[in-house]
């Protein structure tokens, strides 16, 4: 037997990969898989070439526990090490890369938490570790090489005659988790799951049936239980790929989800090599459950699901794959945020949605519209924050009016330009929020000629805010911010049935009798004899701030609810029967029942107002 030591800087090292990084230590298989995997892929390179001789046989990779001898066994077929080989790989080569590791990361807490550490990783769990191996080349003898942390190694012959390397973990005491099962499958399927050489753990029971009728029999077979697919569709070519095998992958990474609206397969070699499916999920009210849900993977091996840095912020919704060796990953995230690779992948992840938008508005306009609901989400977002995607996105964003018809932002103008346009020559766009409430305004709007559109998303602020910036020439303004006449301001102004002397006596009534108004917010106006008598309004510009305020967590309270009261001076209720009532009370009482009214139109009559109110109604009523 054969002794040595790995390296006089080895007595600092292994006490500081057994601690290293504790939520982590579960990495160790991944590593030690993939390089299994890499092993394989090596022989059966060397194979085509006709370097290894002979048919490789079966080249799966076994995971296997023995929870007696409490030992957990990473078994693969591939290139297996000669002698010289260990000596080089495992006692230099890896040594020194996991040291080398270790001194730039030790100290740095803003490290991803995952990175390859490689074969050493394996003391982060075992205390002792054993790697029997036997080289492809059939005149090289099988070694087993053996090391338990500390610094010094054993290596001697061994009589393993198949080809491979099987590494063997005596788990220490800390970590007897990882001869559990269930664990490891989990270990497995996290990180294993797509990796490209099948990888057995355990048999499972499969059953067919013999014969027929009476005499048909359940016949049961253990197979291999494979638990990883090692030919992902995301590294196939979309022309060989049905709509189907898209949804399928779909319940293969999210499981009892809804279908996805659609997808984008990315595929890119340069100038970096990134593959992989981003999928539209259909969102539902609870953003944060949707999610991280894109995997990103670096040659079929996961890496993590946060792809913050990758991934616009807007399309974070998304779900899916990304795979791409391109992306460093064993550094930290500041480094990440300005690596080149890594800014040319959101860029280019950023155009292939514009693009996949682009194209379904273009070739199924109708199917467009009607998931237009979903993808608003995504398109609304992107566009306040990306500038360039936002360009793109001017072609195929879409407004929806009330009557559930869609339009692209040209063609709205096109549609409102001759009715909508203001004094000023600006176009005003009218909206509502809450279809319900606004009810009455949206009536009163409609009876103008006016077309509303719908806004009602949390999103919808920023975005009108968003398109008055572009568009310069367009104004949102909500259907209760104004009186119907006065929504899209024009020079013409009505004349009104009252007197000056008249008007100053409503006036008076109503800053008088009508409790919590103050003289300078009841105004008078000459309206439509069909609109209402009195109308309360919330001026658009107060209503937003007061609103992104409240959005950035802002007391509200700090300004009042700005409200304007507008009396319609041409209401026969007004004009003809407040104006003619002898007793003061009885105008008092009448002008705050209007009032009232209005206030109720609005929503804003609550608690004791509302109660009186509605005592007051039953006294008319009687
Ligand atoms: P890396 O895989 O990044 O090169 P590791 O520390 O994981 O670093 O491994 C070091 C070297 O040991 C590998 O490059 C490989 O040559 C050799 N090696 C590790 N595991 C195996 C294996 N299962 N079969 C053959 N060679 C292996």
């Amino acid at each position: 037997m054969a002794k040595g030591n790995i390296s006089v800087q080895a007595e600092n090292i292994f006490p500081i990969i057994k601690k290293f990084l504790y939520s982590d230590h579960e990495i160790f298989l991944r590593e030690l898989v993939s390089n299994a995997v890499d092993a394989t892929t090596k022989v059966k390179t060397l194979s085509l070439k006709g370097e290894a001789k002979g048919d490789l046989g079966d080249t799966k990779i076994e995971v296997k526990i023995n929870k007696d001898a409490k030992t957990l066994h990473i078994i693969d077929k591939g290139i297996g090490m000669s002698e010289d080989e260990v000596n080089k790989y495992l006692n230099q080569v890896a040594f020194s890369s996991a040291e080398e590791f270790l001194s730039k990361y030790k100290d740095d807490a803003t490290i991803i938490g995952h990175f390859g550490l490689g074969f050493y990783s394996a003391f982060m769990v075992a205390d002792k570790v054993e790697v029997i191996t036997k080289s492809y080349r059939e005149e090289a003898p099988a070694v087993r090489w053996e090391c338990d942390g500390n610094p010094e190694y054993f290596l001697e012959p061994h009589d393993k005659t198949d080809r491979g390397t099987e590494i063997i973990l005596h788990i220490n005491e800390e970590n007897l988790g990882y001869l559990e099962e269930s664990r490891i499958r989990e270990l497995l399927n996290k990180y294993c799951k797509f990796l490209p050489v099948e990888i057995k753990f355990g048999t499972r029971t499969e059953s067919t049936w013999e014969g027929e009728g009476d005499e048909k029999q359940e016949i049961k077979t253990e197979v291999d239980d494979i638990i990883n697919n090692p030919h992902p569709i995301w590294k196939k070519k979309p022309a060989d790929l049905t709509d189907d095998d898209y949804k399928n992958f779909y319940q293969e990474l999210h499981p009892y989800s809804q279908p996805p609206l659609f997808w984008i397969h990315l595929n890119i070699d340069y100038p970096f090599n990134l593959t992989g499916i981003l999928y539209f999920p259909k969102l539902t009210n609870n953003f944060e459950v949707q999610k991280n849900k894109i995997q990103l993977y670096s040659n079929q091996v996961f890496i993590t699901d946060d792809v913050k840095e990758i991934v616009p912020e807007f399309l974070m919704l998304l779900h899916g794959v990304i795979d791409s060796p391109d992306i460093p990953l064993n550094v930290s995230r500041s480094y990440l945020q300005s690596d080149g690779n890594v800014k040319k992948i959101n860029t280019y992840i950023s155009k292939k949605v514009a693009e996949k938008l682009h194209s379904l508005f273009t070739t199924d306009r109708k199917g467009y519209e009607e998931k237009w609901k979903e993808v608003s989400t995504f398109v609304k977002y992107g566009m306040i924050s990306d500038e360039k995607f936002s360009e793109k996105a001017m072609s195929f964003a879409l407004l929806k009016n009330m009557d559930n018809e869609h339009f692209t932002l040209e063609e709205y103008k096109e549609k409102v330009k001759s009715n909508q346009t203001d004094k000023h020559n600006k176009l005003i766009y009218l909206y509502a929020n809450d279809v319900k409430a606004q009810h009455s305004y949206i009536k009163a709007a409609k009876e103008y000629g006016y077309d509303i559109l719908e806004m009602d998303t949390i999103i919808d602020n920023h975005f009108m805010q968003h398109i008055e910036y572009k568009g310069h020439e367009v104004t949102f303004v909500r259907v209760d911010s104004e009186t119907p006449d006065n929504l899209v301001q024009k020079d013409e102004t009505k004349e009104s049935v009252l007197s000056q002397s008249d008007q100053d006596k409503v006036k008076d009534i109503f800053t008088k009798s009508v409790k919590n108004i103050g003289a300078g917010q009841v105004e008078l106006k000459a309206m439509s004899p069909t609109d209402h008598p009195v109308v309360i309004t919330r001026p658009e510009f107060m209503r937003r701030m007061k609103e992104m305020q409240a959005m950035q967590g802002i007391d509200m309270n700090m300004f009042p609810d700005s409200h304007n009261v507008v009396v319609n001076s041409n209401h026969p209720l007004v004009a003809e029967k407040l104006l003619k009532m002898k007793s003061e009370d009885k105008k008092a009482d009448f002008a705050t029942y209007l009032h009232d009214l209005a206030l109720l139109n609005q929503g804003m009559l609550k608690g004791e107002e509302l109660s009186n109110f509605i005592s007051r109604s039953l006294e008319f009523v009687k």
